[in-house]
C-alpha cells in the first residue's frame, strides 16, 4: 500500500498515447485511475466512480477541455471536485482562461513524471482529500475503517453505522465548514428523501458518544452555514 492508495482520478485525454504514459505513472504513484477519450464518457465516469480529481486535457473532439471544466463548476454535485488541465499550450492567456473557470492547476505537456505527480497531491491537499487508509487518526481518536470501529485513547467505543461515516467524513476533511445538503450528499449519498433535520440528529447522537471523552466540542456548529469537524477546540 502507498499512501495514495484509494485515491480516484479521471484522466481525460483523446489521445490514447498520453493516456496510456499518464495512467502507467499514476497507477505505479498508487492511484486508481479512470479513463475517458471524450467528455461524455467522462460524465459517465463521474456518476459511476466519483473520481477524487479530474485531469483534464485542454483539447478534445467536441467539447473542450476549459469548457467542460466551466460546466463542471457551474453543477453543484461537481463544482468543487479538483481539476487540473493538461495543456499542450504554454501561452499565458490559456491558464489565464484556466483559472477563470475555477480549475485548480494546469501543467504544460510534455511534463516530468514527478511534476504531475507533485501538482497532484498539492492540489488533493489544498482541497483536503486524503487517502482512504485503513486508520484515520486525530489527537487520540482513531478510526478503524476495515474494522468500523473507533478508539478513544486506545479504547473501543460504540458507534452507530451513519455516526461512523459522518465521524469518518469529518476526520477526512477536518477545518471545513460543510452545509447540511453537503453533508447529506457526502455521507448518506443519493438518498433524496432524507431531510436536512436528520443530519441534526446524527450529530446529536454522534457528540453525545464522544461527550464522555471530551471530543463532542470538535463537532462544532458554524452558524447559518453547517458544521465543522475542528482540531482546535
Ligand atoms: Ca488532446
Amino acid at each position: 500500500m502507498t499512501e495514495n492508495s484509494g485515491l480516484k482520478i479521471l484522466l481525460v485525454e483523446d489521445e490514447q498515447a498520453i493516456r496510456d504514459m499518464v495512467s502507467f505513472t499514476l497507477v505505479r504513484a498508487g492511484f486508481q485511475v479512470f479513463e475517458a477519450e471524450d467528455t461524455r464518457v467522462a460524465l459517465e465516469m463521474i456518476s459511476s466512480a466519483s473520481p477524487d480529481l479530474i485531469l483534464l486535457d485542454w483539447m478534445l473532439p467536441g467539447i473542450s477541455g476549459v469548457d467542460f471544466a466551466a460546466r463542471l463548476r457551474r453543477e453543484e454535485p461537481t463544482s468543487k471536485l479538483p481539476i487540473i488541465m493538461l495543456t499542450a499550450r504554454s501561452e499565458e492567456e490559456n491558464k489565464l482562461r484556466g483559472f477563470e473557470v475555477g480549475t485548480d492547476d494546469y501543467i504544460t505537456k510534455p511534463f516530468s513524471t514527478q511534476e504531475l505527480i507533485a501538482r497532484i497531491k498539492a492540489v488533493l491537499r489544498r482541497a483536503g482529500v486524503e487517502s482512504s487508509e485503513e486508520v484515520v487518526e486525530i489527537d487520540g481518536l482513531s478510526l478503524d475503517t476495515a474494522g468500523h470501529r473507533l478508539n478513544i485513547n486506545g479504547g473501543a467505543v460504540k458507534l452507530g453505522p451513519t455516526e461512523f461515516r459522518l465521524l469518518h467524513f469529518f476526520m477526512t476533511h477536518a477545518e471545513r465548514v460543510y452545509s447540511r445538503d453537503q453533508l447529506l450528499d457526502q455521507v448518506w449519498g443519493n438518498q433524496v428523501y432524507i431531510e436536512d433535520r436528520t443530519v441534526d440528529v446524527h450529530i446529536r447522537r454522534l457528540r453525545k458518544a464522544l461527550a464522555p471523552f471530551g471530543y463532542d466540542r470538535h463537532v462544532q456548529t458554524v452558524r447559518g452555514s453547517g458544521y465543522r469537524f475542528s482540531r482546535h477546540v
